[in-house]
């Protein structure tokens, strides 16, 4: 009625082919988050692409690199930037795990969210919003206050939380992972890397990757297939929660974290990261048909991004006892006899320190941690003001008042952790370097215009983004306008 009422009187003054038509809403959002996800890995892997991939980065796809712009470039806090558009020094997510009072905190619940997750914002205008992953951590964020369900594998049960009954995960205890393209990956790296270690404890570093067995489901997160087996629970949650059922938009967030596992033991440079990739582009071309088949292809639209990049291998490690040890001693030299605790990138000071020792105590061991070789900085972030260089910048978006240590570390940018059991091989994240922060920024479908962007991107603006291409407000905290894929 109304719109027939401001045809009646504007319609003899414009001709109706000059109003430009509002662009399409989607009545569902795809937000598709690859953990572990370095532009360098989805550059070589999009050059094979022929599935859901090929279609995010072709002509109808808006294509851009963004920053991370924090430090502690790890799945929890990224996660909860990609939720909110916020940094953890604003949502509150300063690691995966830290200490409060000494006693070990795990980062996945929406308790510890200080800021408006984008799916609180479709439920607010009438949405459901569906959150999966293969990790808690990865789905729980996404998903909101309000969600219609938050589903997660359940390692121990070995099936995913809610149970998908018709998702059959027997199977893949006898799959055995063959590679698609070899030829064209030896292009880029030998198969066998001295480097490499093996999730499933066998010591295979070459393909073919023998049937998990009795490693499933154990090791299964570290297979190709729990992605493809996610993809399932994802086809079945668009029926079982009616999602783009209606004109009013709906969120299917996915996390795919079987990338980010295959990267930790083989790297992102290796013939099993990339291939896990073109695993997932086969994955996804099947979720697209089955969306183009149940709501059409004009009515969605896919936003994809990552959690935090990798580093590329390095034989430079460094070992979290050493920096234990260090740090007491300091702290003895001091005369004080209580014991650091560290749990990375944070270094608390004892609880028992009296307040006219701490800024000795601080200096003293940070200046210990320093001499540690590997690492670059143990930033007094709380003690000292904040400085412009990029480093400490993104440091600061990192802490949190109440959750974080008194010290935060950053590592050389050619070093790494070492991880008990696997000394010296594998990779991680976690760093304010290139190969950590940037990670791909990919839109296509409903209300999206073919692009490729010169122009680095803010994380921080794909939750606002997401929004507007719904149609709808950005999320209460976000510093960062939405940005334009029109
Ligand atoms: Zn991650």
């Amino acid at each position: 009625m109304r719109s027939l009422l401001w045809l009646g009187l504007f319609g003899c003054l414009k001709p109706p082919e000059a109003a430009p038509l509002p662009p399409p809403t989607p009545r569902l959002v795809v937000f598709v988050i690859v953990d572990q996800f370095p532009t360098r890995l989805l550059d070589r892997a999009k050059t094979l692409a022929t599935g859901g991939f090929s279609r995010l980065t072709g002509p109808a796809a808006w294509q851009a690199t963004a920053r991370h712009q924090h430090s502690v470039t790890f799945t929890c806090p990224g996660h909860a930037t990609l939720s909110t558009g916020t940094s953890p020094s604003a949502h509150g997510i300063p690691s995966n795990d830290w200490l409060i009072d000494g006693k070990p905190t795990y980062c996945a619940n929406l308790d510890f969210l200080r800021t408006e997750p984008v799916a609180d914002v479709f439920h607010e205008a009438g949405g459901s919003v569906v959150s999966l992953s293969l990790k808690d951590r990865g789905a729980i964020l996404l998903g909101g206050h309000y969600p219609a369900a938050v589903v997660y594998f359940d390692k121990k049960a070995g099936r995913f939380t809610p149970p998908f009954e018709n998702v059959d995960l027997s199977k893949y205890s006898t799959t055995e992972w063959v590679p698609l393209f070899p030829e064209k990956y030896a292009q880029w790296f030998p198969d066998d890397q001295a480097f490499e270690a093996d999730p499933a404890g066998r010591g295979e570093r070459t393909f073919p990757h023998a049937p998990l067995g009795d490693k499933f489901p154990g090791s299964f997160l570290a297979r190709p297939e729990a992605g493809t087996a996610l993809t399932e629970a994802a086809i079945a949650s668009i029926d079982r929660y009616s999602l783009g059922a209606d004109e009013t938009p709906d969120l299917l967030t996915i996390s795919y974290s079987e990338v980010d596992y295959i990267g930790h033991s083989f790297t992102s440079d290796s013939w099993e990261a990339v291939d896990s990739v073109l695993r997932l582009d086969q994955d996804l071309g099947l979720l697209f048909a089955t969306l183009d088949a149940k709501i059409g292809a004009e009515k969605y639209t896919v936003v994809l991004s990552s959690d935090h990049g990798a580093a590329p291998y390095t034989s430079k490690r460094i070992n979290q006892a050493d920096l234990t040890t260090a740090a007491n001693a300091a702290l003895r030299a001091q005369g004080i006899t209580g014991d650091v605790l560290i749990e990375d990138p944070g270094v608390w000071l004892p609880p028992s320190l009296l307040q006219e020792k701490r800024l000795d105590a601080l200096k003293a061991v940070a200046e210990a941690l320093e001499a540690v070789p590997g690492i670059a900085r143990a930033v007094p972030w709380r003690d000292q003001p904040a400085s412009d260089d990029a480093i400490d910048r993104a440091v600061r978006l990192s802490v949190d008042s109440e959750r974080s240590g008194d010290l935060y570390l950053v590592r050389d940018p050619d070093a790494l952790y070492n991880y008990p059991g696997a000394e010296g091989l594998g990779t991680s994240h976690g760093t304010p370097y290139d190969y950590d922060q940037l990670v791909p920024w990919l839109m296509v479908g409903a209300g999206i215009h073919g692009q490729v962007l010169s122009v680095e991107q803010d994380t921080r603006s794909i939750a606002p983004t997401i929004a507007n291409i719904a149609g709808l407000r950005s999320p209460k905290d976000t510093p960062n306008i939405a940005v334009n894929p029109r």
